[in-house]
């Protein structure tokens, strides 16, 4: 299959999970995972139509979305959906428009430091840690609906993330664990969704966006709610490294 037969695939999973779930289609943001992945996959898929691509490596990016930029007719959106280290954080307005893995104060603070002083404003997701996973990225989020101090201190940090002038905060990710079949990871997106309905109640803040799903579970992730999905091997194989 084409990428652009993969892209079309996709859109008619998309299409039939939104059926199930009484959602429409336009509802769910296809992104493209291109991390790892030749140039040419990039402008390939973007002929086909795709509008948004995630990638992971800030440094990496510093060379390859300007090159993939100037061959494109179309602009397209980049989302960052990899862990930022803080030293990097003011290379990051400057090539991604979204931002998914906000994951402390400090890094939100840097950001919108960054995109301030570039004139931009940048919007952002938490990334959200809701299994408790230790080897995981995200603010810590276990157990959240049964202990209280747990979620007053992620209500209390959230609160000052979403006071920076910069960041548009505009919602919240999760990567599922590992697991064999996608039914399993179903909890995780059904928290992350009850998340962002407590969280949007305590502080007052719209928070439309849920950045769930990637190549084994998006439909489910889509059935749960999610608004963004992360798609990388469905649409450019599997990766080299
Ligand atoms: C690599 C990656 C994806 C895409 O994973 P696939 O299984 O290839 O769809 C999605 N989200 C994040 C954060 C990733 O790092």
């Amino acid at each position: 299959m084409s990428i652009a037969e993969k892209i079309a695939h996709i859109h008619e999973a998309i299409a039939a999970a939104c059926a199930r779930s009484g959602r429409q289609p336009e509802s769910v943001m296809l992104i493209g995972v291109s991390k790892t992945q030749p140039q040419s996959a990039i402008l390939e898929a973007a002929a086909a139509g795709l509008q948004h691509f995630g990638e992971n490596r800030v440094e990496e990016c510093q060379t390859r979305i300007p090159a993939v930029n100037a061959l494109l007719q179309t602009p397209v959106i980049w989302h960052m959906i990899g862990h930022i280290q803080s030293r990097k954080a003011k290379l990051v307005p400057g090539l991604f428009q979204v931002v998914h893995s906000v994951d402390s104060l400090k890094l939100a603070a840097k950001l919108s430091q960054s995109a301030q002083e570039g004139n931009t404003q940048l919007e952002v997701l938490l990334e959200i840690n809701i299994s408790g996973e230790e080897n995981k990225q995200g603010l810590n989020a276990q157990n959240w609906a049964k202990d209280a101090a747990v979620r007053e201190a992620l209500w209390q940090e959230i609160a000052q993330i979403a006071a920076l002038p910069a960041l548009k905060l505009s919602g919240l990710m999760t990567m599922a664990p590992i697991v064999e079949e996608a039914e399993q990871a179903r909890p995780v997106f059904a928290g992350l969704a009850a998340l962002r309905e407590s969280l949007s109640a305590a502080l007052n803040l719209p928070l439309p966006a849920l950045s769930m799903g990637m190549t084994d579970d998006y439909p489910v992730a889509i059935e749960e709610g999610a608004t963004m999905i992360r798609v990388g091997r469905a649409i450019f194989g599997e990766r080299i490294i």
